[in-house]
């Protein structure tokens, strides 16, 4: 039985691991089956697509989508979707020039509050992938402004603080047709980590949503068997991953969600 962890970030986007290392990190921890799902941004399936082969690593096409539903941002997991599928992409790159150009504001809006951050150290710890808060939080703990990223979220980035600029997300219809028109499957991410959540994923699935994301760090196990049990009764499946994003955030989790490949058919057979 071969293992799963669909939910891995790297460099491409917020993680502070490079992809090879991610895929070598895979192994060790005895997973067969990768799905680096960065958020807007599918390089990293490019870099290391021949060095996963080699390494008898099955790496599935995969990104993160913000989708904004009701107010709330709601992460939805794709997979197995055409990886060159140009609407795709062309798509993807307008979203990561927004995160620049927000990026850039935030920032803006620190040296406001009298913190000392420049735009130039924010693009450099993105790395020319999808820019987000995590690598401005980074910054700002280098600087001295914040004790942790997290410290950095609550202070100053976070929803509703001083240095809080919207994002430009997807609606959860446009996401739905341009992943399913190329063929490839939705689920949602992290269930429990929306307010309301009880009443919002169902709702979501109406929109044709394949999947729910049973497995992760921050699903506790009533919740798991809450969002099996109303996958199961949606005739929906449900999907797992770890979340990893190295460094950038307190815990390291890779490893930590292993999901039999007896419950992924759906994506499986897309690859
Ligand atoms: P962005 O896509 O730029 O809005 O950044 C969102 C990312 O920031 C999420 O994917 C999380 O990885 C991270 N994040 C959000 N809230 C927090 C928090 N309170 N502490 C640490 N990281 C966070
Ligand atoms: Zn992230
Ligand atoms: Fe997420
Ligand atoms: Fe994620």
């Amino acid at each position: 039985m071969r293992l799963a962890d669909l939910h891995l970030h790297t460099l491409h986007s917020d993680s502070t691991r490079p992809a090879r290392e991610v895929i070598d990190l895979a192994r060790e921890h005895g997973l067969d089956i990768v799905a680096i799902s960065d958020h807007d941004n599918t390089a990293a399936y490019f870099e290391i697509k021949p060095y996963a082969d080699d390494r008898g690593v099955l790496l599935v096409p995969a990104i993160e989508l913000s989708c904004g539903y009701e107010g709330t941002d709601v992460h939805l997991l794709a997979y197995a979707f055409d990886i060159f599928d140009e609407r795709i992409d062309n798509r993807l790159r307008t979203f990561r020039e927004a995160r620049f150009r927000r990026g850039i504001q935030i920032v803006e809006k620190l040296r406001g509050l009298g913190c000392d951050v420049s735009a130039e150290r924010v693009a450099q710890l993105a790395g020319g992938g999808a820019l987000g808060r995590p690598h401005v939080a980074r910054a700002l703990v280098e600087a001295g402004h914040a004790t942790s990223v997290s410290d950095a979220f609550d202070k100053f980035l976070g929803t509703g603080r001083p240095a809080y600029v919207e994002k430009a997300r997807f609606s959860i219809p446009e996401a739905v047709q341009l992943i399913h028109e190329s063929d490839g499957i939705l689920s949602i991410a992290h269930p429990t980590l929306y307010r309301d959540h009880e009443r919002i994923v169902p709702e979501l699935l109406d929109f044709g949503i394949d999947a729910v994301e049973v497995f992760h760090p921050d699903v506790d196990e009533e919740n798991r068997e809450r969002y099996r049990n109303l996958a199961r009764f949606r005739g929906k499946f449900v999907t797992g991953g770890s979340d990893d994003h190295g460094a950038a955030k307190e815990v390291e989790t890779i490893g930590s969600i292993k999901v039999p490949e007896s419950l992924i058919g759906p994506i499986l057979e897309r690859v």
